[in-house]
């Protein structure tokens, strides 16, 4: 059985005695992906369970440096984990809320950990968010087993999606959706049948005075550091903090300012990575500072309407993005082996790929002689983000012209991204390697000069990026090699192309075709 139907089954199993639990002297939420106060499923109920008893609510996060390692997350995004933290501690501090953050050595220990804490406060009941990667849903499951044979109820509940995984299946087969397109009409349909999965949850309310109190110890700890291997130099720090301000205060306000300024123009501006055309909301939904249901509900409401397909074309394009988020999860929860290094579509483990170091540093670098997908790893590098539309043309470039193996691309965006989230980027791999849930097929493959034309037509974005090529003019922006003077490109210090596209696509046609088979 897949790792999300024995969760639900364990969850089923213990049903019995997490009914029969008695409230005792406290109630925990434990924090993962999902810092915020506001519109948060399991820290909704803690606060409510905690009130009914008249007993306090104590949060706890824990810092693991071995699962930021086991999820290569960057040290861009564990500074943010960190800030944000800093902040909801705050907030909950004045609801006297004690949030507890530990840091423990090896994942494995972090259930025994948190029913360690739970039997020292005398806490009944803990909740928390369910996540949907493999080792988090095995985790979730052996806490709630252990936490029943302890007597204490482990409530692990469906809160990052919009529609929880497993709930649409395709009509005829039963089967999950393979494919975007069908999935999303059904996800809309399942909103629209199901009202109350746009229903916000509210804060928590004040614990009882004497909070403040017993737990005086807790509202003092301080946020830890980053881990040694996770650490920012002072200059990123600077550079970071100033271009993505942290918290879930923040991402509302970014929510609030996007949807009232910009999303009507969001169609036919979010391909143009120059301009300032999609929301940059990805980091605080990776993070869990602001929730996918608050943004779609926020963006509907603005739409005049209760359904999801009717009204501004902004709008409804941009609600069908964020819900690309979800139907990533739904697939990483029913094929959980695309967790495991296996692409999507397992012809696609026979491609014999090119394993060419220079040619890797290169792409990594942004050195490969194509301006646009220099400036997109120019942008990674200096902002932890880059722009969707970017996104895909240096994802095809690698797995395609440079014919290395995509999952070098998706260890090296999660080692960088500010926004890493397994399943958007997994997705995205597969999509633009051809080896995933509904990807371009294999002999699609981007021209990175017709892109840069198309989508920076004045080079503005490579010029940004790229300080070699500032002087550059006119359509040479493109193809500095191929349309400059032989002295005149020398002189700019820009690297030639490292390959050429058309030998490069052709290779890669051969290539697809002979791993998958077809002659
Ligand atoms: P907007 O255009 O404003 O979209 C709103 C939200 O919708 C995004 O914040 C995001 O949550 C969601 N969304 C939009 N497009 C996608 C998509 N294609 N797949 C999944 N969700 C989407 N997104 C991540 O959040 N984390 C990743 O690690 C990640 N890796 C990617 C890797 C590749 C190779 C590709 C092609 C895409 C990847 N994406 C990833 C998806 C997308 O590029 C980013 O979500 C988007 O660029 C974030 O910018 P934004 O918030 O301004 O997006």
């Amino acid at each position: 059985r897949r790792p999300v139907e024995k969760l639900r089954d364990t969850i089923n199993d213990t049903q019995d005695d997490r009914a029969k639990t008695k409230a005792k002297a406290a109630v925990i939420h434990w924090f993962k992906c999902d810092l915020r106060a506001y519109d948060n499923t399991a820290l909704h109920l803690a606060a409510e369970r905690a009130r009914e008893s008249d007993i306090p609510l104590i949060c706890i996060y824990i810092v693991s440096p071995q699962d930021f390692q086991a999820h290569l997350t960057s040290p861009a995004r564990v500074d943010f984990i960190l800030r944000s933290l800093e902040i909801l501690k705050k907030d909950l501090a004045a609801l006297d809320i004690p949030l507890y953050i530990k840091t423990v050595a090896k994942r494995k220990e972090i259930p025994d950990q948190i029913l360690e804490l739970a039997e020292e406060w005398g806490a009944s009941h803990i909740y928390a968010n369910i996540e949907y990667e493999v080792d988090e849903l095995r985790r979730e499951a052996l806490l709630t087993r252990k936490a029943a044979e302890k007597g204490i109820a482990f409530n692990a509940v469906p809160d990052t999606c919009v529609v929880e995984p497993g709930k649409l299946s395709a009509k005829t087969s039963g089967n999950q959706y393979a494919a975007y397109s069908p999935w999303y009409r059904a996800w809309m349909a399942y909103i629209h049948e199901h009202p109350e999965a746009l229903e916000l949850y509210a804060p928590p309310a004040k614990n009882p005075r004497s909070a403040r109190e017993k737990f005086r110890y807790i509202f003092e700890l301080e946020i830890p550091d980053a881990p040694d291997d996770k650490l920012l130099s002072d200059e990123e720090g600077r550079r970071l903090r100033s271009l993505w301000p942290a918290g879930e205060h923040e991402a509302r306000k970014m929510l609030g300012g996007f949807i009232e300024k910009r999303i009507g123009e969001y169609e036919t501006r979010r391909n143009i990575p120059s301009v300032n055309g999609t929301s940059m909301l990805s980091v605080h939904f990776a993070a869990g500072t602001l929730s996918a249901r608050t943004a779609i509900k926020r963006a509907r409401d603005m739409n005049g309407g209760c359904r999801l397909d009717t009204g501004s074309e902004g709008i409804r394009v941009w609600i069908s993005e964020v819900a690309w988020r979800d139907f990533y999860k739904h697939v990483l929860a029913h094929w959980p082996y695309t967790c495991m290094n296996k692409p999507f579509k397992i012809e696609y483990t026979n491609i014999k790929w090119e394993y060419n170091d220079e040619h890797f540093a290169a792409w990594c670098e942004g050195r490969t002689g194509y301006p646009i997908i220099d400036a997109a790893m120019r942008q990674l590098a200096n902002t932890a983000y880059m722009h969707n539309r970017c996104r895909m043309i240096v994802a095809s470039f690698l797995a395609k012209d440079l014919l290395l193996d995509w999952r070098l691309g998706e260890r090296f965006f999660m080692e960088h991204l500010i926004d890493g989230d397994f399943a958007s980027n997994n997705g995205g791999w597969g999509f633009s390697s051809s080896s995933g849930v509904d990807p371009q097929p294999y002999f699609r493959i981007f021209n990175p000069l017709l892109q840069s034309e198309k989508f920076d037509p004045e080079g503005e974005y490579i010029r940004k990026w790229i300080p070699e090529l500032r002087e550059v003019k006119g359509m040479a922006i493109h193809d500095p090699c191929g349309r400059l003077e032989r002295e005149v490109f020398e002189a700019l210090g820009y690297p030639k192309p490292v390959v050429e596209h058309k030998f490069a696509r052709d290779r890669a046609l051969a290539r697809y075709k002979e791993g998958l088979g077809r002659s």
